[in-house]
């Protein structure tokens, strides 16, 4: 595969070995930037948290904007859960949750 592309959107020459052209995305001959302007990368960046309320885990599929909202995301989740402090900022970083599998809090009528 050849390294270097010509951009299909602005005709520049694309390095495909760029270590931004990587983190950026979008398709091979589009160049960095492009891909920022036009939106082109479609990627989603998944991650899934557990937390441990009820009887089984909830589970959250959260969407981020870019790899380091998720990672920062999954780093603040996963230092606060299971009993310790809620001191954790996860709603400071932009995100949206995708699906929210909620855990069974049913304590079948013993409260
Ligand atoms: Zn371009």
């Amino acid at each position: 595969m050849p390294r270097f592309r010509e951009c299909k959107h602005c005709g520049s020459e694309v390095d495909t070995y760029c270590q931004t052209k990587i983190e950026v995305g979008g398709y091979i001959n589009e160049c960095v930037d492009c891909v920022i302007e036009l939106g082109t990368e479609k990627a989603v960046r998944y991650r899934g948290v557990v937390d441990g309320s009820g009887k089984m885990a909830a589970l959250s599929i959260v969407a981020f904007d870019s790899k380091e909202d998720a990672d920062a995301y999954v780093a603040s989740f996963n230092s606060c859960g299971f009993g310790r402090r809620k001191t954790n900022n996860c709603n400071q970083i932009r995100h949206r949750h995708i699906g929210f599998n909620g855990g069974n809090e049913n304590h079948k009528g013993k409260l």
